[in-house]
């Protein structure tokens, strides 16, 4: 075979054997991959074309030709398959992305505030709407604020009462975990007196306090809100109109309240405080003992000695002040018979609650 004839045919067995492959192609990138592989610039087609230089000159026109025809069979082909798999990848794109719109919605999980938490934000606004500032005080304190302060001196009984847990510490005044909110009463007096305002002062505080104690209505670590106002002339019944618009806001209907006579050593008089029993209207039930009564808080007229303490005239002023038992009044309201529940993490009941 002629030099001529040979490059021919290897020209003829590359042309069939590139639309081949690219016929076959089954990616763009493949496509890609193959045209570098035939008409790159180390491409088959161009190691054929070495051999023309061999070529007479006279015959290089006439092979010249038959390379041109091949090179536009091969760029013709590949610009085909090019096209075919475009569309093809398109409708797969199309595919895959398909959204099925009669599919139901997927929701994202939303959590819930804890019940007490609940209870103490929503107790907090009422008295922060009726005018009362919210303060806050450290949760461990020491005997003068927990204590003296209130009127319960070192051998007073009230201080085994409170079960209190005390912290080891090197220094003479020994620290406790708070057992009531009534230290901010005292604390916020101070802080107000510094800041070189005069009464009338009138504060909500809500927040954690322990005692060491654990049952059915018990637990270790509760919550109150302490609430009192101090000014000229307030009495009882400034009490106990605060108490009442509370408590019917929070049961969000018309309770009926009484208070009874009783000590606490930081207030002078102290009174129990009872609402009407909000399962039976006061008829008498389980949960109120058939009484009709259900006791909620303690209150009274702040003791002249506390005001004292602070350095407010107990002659000029007077006020009020009053501490509730968050837990106590949500189970009230939500009709929970543990207070353990709120403590022991069920998920299934704080779902419940966190959708009430
Ligand atoms: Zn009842």
């Amino acid at each position: 075979m002629s030099e001529i004839e040979s490059l021919k045919s290897q020209l003829e067995v590359l042309q069939s054997k590139a639309l081949d492959a690219f016929s076959q192609a089954a990616s763009l990138n493949d496509l890609q991959q193959l045209r570098v592989h035939y008409l790159g610039k180390k491409g088959e087609l161009t190691e054929v074309l070495k051999g023309v230089g061999k070529l007479p000159p006279e015959e290089r026109p006439v092979i010249g030709q038959f390379v041109n025809r091949t090179k536009q069979a091969l760029a013709e082909a590949l610009d085909l398959a090019e096209a075919e798999l475009a569309v093809k990848a398109k409708s797969e794109r199309i595919e895959a992305e398909r959204i099925d719109v009669t599919l139901p919605g997927r929701s994202s999980p939303r959590g819930a505030l804890h019940p007490v938490q609940k209870g103490l934000d929503e107790m907090t606004e009422i008295f922060s709407q009726m005018g009362f500032q919210v303060a806050e005080g450290p949760e461990v304190e020491d005997e003068f604020h927990n204590f003296d302060a209130l009127n319960i001196p070192p051998e007073h009984p009230a201080r085994a009462m409170h079960d209190t847990f005390f912290i080891k510490n090197a220094g003479d005044q020994p620290l406790l975990l708070r057992t009531h909110t009534s230290p901010v009463q005292i604390r916020a007096m101070k802080r107000f007196l510094e800041e070189g305002h005069e009464p009338p002062l009138a504060v909500v505080a809500p927040g954690r306090v322990y005692r060491c104690d654990y049952d059915v209505t018990h637990s270790p670590m509760f919550h109150q809100v302490e609430v009192f106002k101090v000014d000229r002339n307030v009495s009882m019944a400034h009490l106990k109109g605060v108490l009442k618009h509370f408590l019917s806001t929070y049961f969000g209907k018309e309770v009926s309240i009484r208070l009874r006579p009783h000590y606490f050593p930081f207030t002078e008089p102290s009174a129990e405080v009872d609402i009407g029993c909000v399962f039976c209207s006061g008829k008498g039930c389980r949960i109120c003992k058939n009484s009709g009564w259900i006791e909620v808080l303690g209150s009274g007229m702040i003791h002249p000695h506390v005001l004292k303490s602070v350095g407010i005239d107990s002659d000029e002023y007077s006020g009020f002040a009053f501490g509730l038992g968050v837990e106590r009044l949500v189970m009230l309201k939500q009709g929970i018979p543990d207070l353990r529940l709120f403590f022991e993490n069920d998920v299934r009941f704080l779902r419940r609650m966190g959708a009430m």
